[in-house]
């Protein structure tokens, strides 16, 4: 059996290698390997996280999920019908979304787009609902 650390030739039936002891059946060596791949994998992503929030214009947008709800949901409001319910429902989420985003700019943004979307679908949808009433009964 080949050492993987030392390159020196071992015996097939060797657990540890003779010259530098390392492991060498594979699920062994696996359980060797293993920890510090995971332990680098883990500080890596750290240190992404670190760098978004030394930067504000990093932050992914997945951080605020609040503007993006509001923001799709003013979006779905826009389906006639549906936004005489979504409407408001986008306009509270993004008025909630816009209190909680903080320095977040672009969250901060999507947010009042929702809310701006929310109020004018509103709005245009409940108008359309009131001249149809007002046509029937005239
Ligand atoms: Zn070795």
């Amino acid at each position: 059996m080949h050492c993987p650390a030392c390159h020196t030739e071992n015996a097939v039936e060797a657990v540890a290698c003779s010259a530098c002891g390392r492991a060498l059946r594979s699920d062994a060596a696996e359980a060797v390997a293993a920890p510090p791949v995971a332990a680098s994998r883990r500080s890596s992503s750290r240190r992404r996280r670190n760098a978004n929030a030394d930067d504000p214009s990093a932050i992914n947008d997945s951080d605020n999920p609040a503007a993006w709800r509001a923001y799709r949901v003013s979006l779905w409001s826009l389906v006639p019908g549906l936004g005489l319910f979504l409407g408001p429902v986008a306009v509270l989420l993004g008025y909630r979304a816009m209190r909680s985003a903080g320095d977040d700019a672009s969250a901060r943004n999507r947010a009042k787009a929702a809310v701006l979307f929310g109020v004018l679908i509103t709005l245009t949808q409940w108008l359309g609902v009131a001249l149809m009433i007002y046509g029937w009964k005239k």
